[in-house]
């Protein structure tokens, strides 16, 4: 069913967005350009993160400006300016380098969303370390396994997260010769095999000078979700900065007095790209929220910090609509101005729903951990085509492509047409390597593209589309079916909260549809419904398309960052190994 398009009126702007007219944006654009939004650090000596994100704005009128809210999870609050940022970063430059961390080396941090990671991360960029964030509750197996891919040599961590993940795990990590334990649970005394912290932090000096940096320089490693196959960790350079600050001011329409509040944790990627550095390089207020997600409490956040732009995902966005308009409507969210959502495809539904009920409609934006910023998006000046991803960045070049056999790659040109996308390599942000596995890179790259291993689609205005991962399209009966699109049309229907679609074999069509399908509350999980639901999704697909078989589940399982595992609900329908689940969410 085509959705009505959200028309934008510059009537409406309550500010005049960055990026007003797209086609002459794109004209306009040069990545010499967007380079020159930044700084450089003094003297012509390179491109530092932690030059642009921090050291720039604390040396200039924007030194006292709020750059980080942190709000815990039992209520406190920390602010730090942008000259408190400065003299923390400074303080654990100065830790590293008396631990005899130097450049390239790597620096972990296995942590919540306390203020101390992101101290740490600006503080590995200054020292030209490489900063490799962990997702606090992964258990022992990946975080050993994560630690040892990127053969870490200082780990920050807290006491809590230490004696029950790491110690044990001490023995496997004879590379790792660092342990600082940080935090609110951490302990006067001392920890054996561990550094504190705190004491290093308070006898280091407050003064740093960043060393000659290339754009080239390692800066990040980053993990993947794991949604698909086994984790793969990314490489991110320094001149990465070029995209993640331009990105910020045209996909997410910065402005200097916005309150910006990211939710993704910088376990992955998000949090990372926009958890920490662009909204710092724009030098806007960002706001750090330790709690995890309820409705009640994020809806309070929005409205007390007076958010202005908010950059989520779609499981928040569908918990968000679970638990239903009524309670968004008690707060007062006035103070919004844009919304955007990233990770997995945001169906149509959530784009209204939120329009509706929290009075602006979400953008969608796609990208990757390799992509290392947004790289397709819904531009604040431009309308929307709920289910549509958007349109490329100025600067980034997608298509639609076809692998003719192997290694050969050939551009899919005409509109409509369903093929894998892809992207001209060249943007600054784009990853260099999987750490230690130059196969499974160069396996990324054919006839001058980067494969993302995503289908889509563009429409005849250069919308795209998303379609599925090419691992998780189903093929039947000679058709090529996404399970987003059928997923959208079950949560169209009012029982439905959430469904996950896979293909099950099948001896005549190749593959059949599956659903499955977690239900709102007041919903039976009855045959009558499963009739239903069946019935609903075939006039609305077609008999080609709709599910054969609809299972209830009670819940989804997610990675830990939030999206569907369908290779999961496929391997346990269908009795195999459940693979790498590293990253599934617990429960
Ligand atoms: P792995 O590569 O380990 O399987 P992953 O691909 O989920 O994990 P990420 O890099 O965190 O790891 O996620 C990027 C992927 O998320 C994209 O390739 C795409 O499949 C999906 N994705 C991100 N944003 C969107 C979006 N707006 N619409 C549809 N899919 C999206
Ligand atoms: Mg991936």
């Amino acid at each position: 069913m085509p959705w009505e398009t959200i028309v934008k009126s510059p009537r409406d702007w309550a500010v005049a967005p960055n990026l007003r007219d797209y086609q002459q944006a794109r004209r306009a654009f040069s990545w010499e350009d967007a380079r020159r939004d930044l700084d450089g650090l003094p003297g012509g000596r390179g491109l530092n993160i932690a030059h642009e994100a921090v050291d720039r704005h604390a040396s200039g009128p924007r030194a006292n400006h709020l750059a980080l809210r942190w709000l815990g999870k039992d209520g406190d609050t920390r602010d730090f300016t942008y000259r408190d940022l400065h003299a923390l970063s400074n303080r654990f430059a100065n830790v590293l380098h008396t631990l005899g961390v130097s450049k390239g080396d790597r620096v972990y941090v296995l942590a919540g969303r306390i203020p101390e990671l992101y101290i740490a991360a600006l503080g590995a960029w200054k020292l030209r370390a490489v900063f490799c964030p962990l997702f606090s509750a992964f258990g022992p197996e990946p975080i050993r396994a994560r630690l040892a891919i990127g053969r870490a040599k200082l780990l920050l961590t807290t006491q809590s997260l230490y004696e029950r993940k790491i110690k044990a795990l001490r023995p496997a990590l004879p590379f790792l010769e660092h342990i600082l334990l940080a935090g609110d649970d951490h302990q006067p005394t001392s920890v054996p095999d561990t550094a504190d912290y705190h004491r290093l932090m308070e006898n280091a000096a407050t003064s740093y000078a960043i060393q000659p940096t290339a754009p080239e320089d390692p800066a990040l490693l980053h993990f993947t979700s794991g949604t698909t196959g086994t984790p793969k960790g990314a490489v991110h350079v320094h001149g990465a900065v070029i995209a993640h600050h331009i990105t910020g001011k045209l996909a997410l329409d910065f402005h200097p007095e916005d309150i910006f509040w990211c939710t993704a944790d910088p376990g992955w990627v998000t949090g990372t790209s926009y958890g920490i550095i662009a909204p710092l390089t724009s030098a806007i207020t960002s706001v750090i929220d330790e709690g995890d997600f309820d409705a009640e409490r994020w809806y309070s956040i929005l409205q007390s910090q007076k958010v202005t732009v908010w950059y989520s995902a779609p499981t928040a966005i569908r918990m968000l609509m679970k638990t239903g308009a009524a309670i968004a409507r008690q707060y007062d969210l006035r103070s919004l101005r844009f919304l955007a959502s990233v990770g997995e495809p945001l169906n149509p539904e959530a784009v209204v729903w939120s329009k509706e009920a929290l009075g602006l409609p979400f953008h969608d934006n796609w990208w990757q951990t390799e992509t290392g910023g947004i790289m397709i998006a819904n531009f604040a000046a431009m309308d929307i085509r709920p289910g549509s991803m958007g349109r490329p960045l100025p600067g980034i070049d997608a298509a639609i492509v076809r692998r003719t056999d192997v290694g050969a790659v050939e551009e899919i040109r005409e509109p409509g047409v369903q093929g894998e996308l892809a992207l001209r390599p060249g943007w600054p942000s784009m990853f260099r390597a999987y750490w230690d596995e130059p196969e499974r890179y160069q396996k990324c790259f054919a006839g001058g593209f980067y494969l993302t291993g995503d289908l889509a689609k563009r429409d005849t205005d250069g919308y795209f589309w998303f379609i599925g991962r090419k691992d998780d399209v189903i093929k039947t009966s000679g058709h090529l079916i996404g399970p987003f699109e059928v997923e959208s049309v079950l949560l169209e229907h009012q029982a439905v909260a959430e469904s996950g679609v896979i293909g099950k074999p099948d001896p005549v069509a190749f593959e059949v549809v599956k659903a499955f399908v977690v239900l709102h509350e007041g919903y039976e999980p009855t045959e009558a419904l499963q009739r239903e639901l069946l019935g609903f999704a075939r006039s609305r697909l077609g008999a080609a398309v709709a599910p054969k078989e609809i299972a209830f589940l009670a819940a989804l399982p997610r990675t830990r960052s939030g999206k569907i595992m369908r290779r999961l609900l496929k391997a346990r329908e269908l009795g195999l190994p459940e693979g790498d689940i590293s990253t599934l969410e617990a429960g």
